[in-house]
């Protein structure tokens, strides 16, 4: 069997229900031993409403956008995250995700390239925004098409996916660069490629000196666990010092098999970090943020970022104010373990910029006014004495 455990992990609670892989296996009317092939799951990737009304009564919202929105922007799941959704739902928030629904063509604010890559990319698909780092965008593919994706634009094109140009270029751009430092290899979704093809780009970006670290975001331990096999975790512990972050957006994907597939990479010694995009209607509450970022770090998973969503094109209904969204993280600090709260986050064509509610007030004298999470002023005696900073903080009221 190329994908290990099926079976819980020692520290999560059996559950009596039919796992994604049985269930799964039982609405394609084939065997688990196929249904945990990612190369099965690639080849059966439903992409169109005929297939997914097979396993799934879809509402005329999703009915509708497939059949009237297919050249729109791109849909396509895997049985494996259908299985995952909730077939009587259209509000789960799986298949929120997922599905294509109708509201896509109602955004009235939403752009083709919100991050302006295509003019931070100095040759094709490679984004070059911070002097030391670059995202290298070498896939075009994906399992599942994300609804709320800020890359769809890349949709219409066709050839990017490992296109063999694209890659020379971008190695001999990386490689002419001796500030990069560490290079983020993405997409698309690059685990969606023959190991071979991988280890040959892995192994031409290690051969330059200056690249310290490699990184690798991928989707696939969301929506194609089956795809970390031992074999892939194997040869990527060969290209060390190599990070992976991921993209869980809700509890209800840290399933058995997602966490099988976490632990075959952290067990050859690869980080694996978490980013999420804040979304209405399938994360965008204290509850399952927690939810979400506590079950992660029980799989070992370190939430990394939170992003606010990006004003991408058919995206309106899934944004959320940022308001809202720091409001949220002020719920989540102290409620939580420190290191399951990630940095919430706005993408910018100039950088990531923090969003983080602001916990200083401001000085008054020798003493620095802070707001506790109890919402009381803390004064803090700290004298500025001769340093100068660039920065001054506001002037806090005698009477905090
Ligand atoms: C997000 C991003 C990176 C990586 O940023 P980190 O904050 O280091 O994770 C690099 N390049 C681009 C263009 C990015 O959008």
């Amino acid at each position: 069997m190329p994908f290990r455990s099926l079976k819980p992990l020692h520290w999560q609670t059996a559950t009596h229900q039919e796992s994604i892989t049985a269930r799964g296996a039982r609405l394609f009317g084939t065997t688990e031993e196929q249904f945990t092939s990612w190369r099965w799951q690639m080849k059966n990737q439903i992409t169109s409403a005929d297939e997914a009304l097979r396993v799934l009564q879809l509402s005329h919202s999703e009915k509708e956008a497939f059949f009237e929105l297919k050249d729109l922007f791109e849909a396509g799941v895997t049985p494996y995250y259908l299985a995952l959704m909730d077939p009587n739902n259209e509000f789960c928030p799986v298949r929120l995700q997922g599905m294509p629904r109708l509201e896509e063509t109602s955004d009235r604010i939403g752009v083709a390239d919100p991050l302006q890559e295509v003019g931070n990319s100095p040759v094709k698909e490679v984004v070059h925004v911070y002097k030391d780092r670059v995202a290298f965008c070498v896939a075009q593919l994906c399992p599942v098409y994300c609804r709320y994706c800020f890359r769809k634009r890349r949709d219409e094109e066709v050839g990017l996916h490992f296109n063999p140009r694209i890659v020379d270029q971008g190695i001999e751009y990386i490689a002419n660069n001796p500030n990069i430092r560490d290079v983020l290899i993405t997409g698309g979704d690059p685990l969606i490629a023959q190991d071979g093809t991988l280890e040959n780009l892995l192994s031409r970006l290690r051969a330059i000196p200056h690249v310290q670290i490699l990184r690798i975001g991928t989707r696939v331990p969301v929506t194609l666990p089956y795809r970390i096999t031992e074999e892939l975790a194997d040869m990527l512990a060969r290209f060390h010092p190599l990070w992976i972050n991921t993209h869980f957006n809700c509890p209800e994907e840290l399933t058995p098999e997602a966490a099988a597939a976490i632990d075959t990479l952290l067990g050859r010694g690869i980080p694996v970090g978490n980013q999420s995009v804040l979304l209405a209607g399938i994360n965008d509450t204290a509850e399952r943020l927690k939810s979400l970022f506590e079950g992660l770090v029980k799989m070992r998973v370190r939430p990394y970022y939170l992003y606010q969503g990006q004003t991408v094109e058919g995206t309106a209904h899934l944004r959320v104010p940022i308001e809202k969204g720091l409001d949220l993280m002020r719920t989540l600090r102290g409620n939580t373990t420190g290191f399951a709260i990630p940095q919430y986050v706005l993408d910018t064509p100039t950088g990531k910029i923090p969003l983080s509610p602001n916990h200083v007030v401001g000085r008054d004298a020798d003493d620095v006014v802070l707001l506790d999470l109890k919402k009381n002023h803390w004064r803090e005696n700290n004298p500025l004495g001769s340093y100068v900073t660039a920065h001054p903080l506001p002037t806090a009221q005698k009477q905090l």
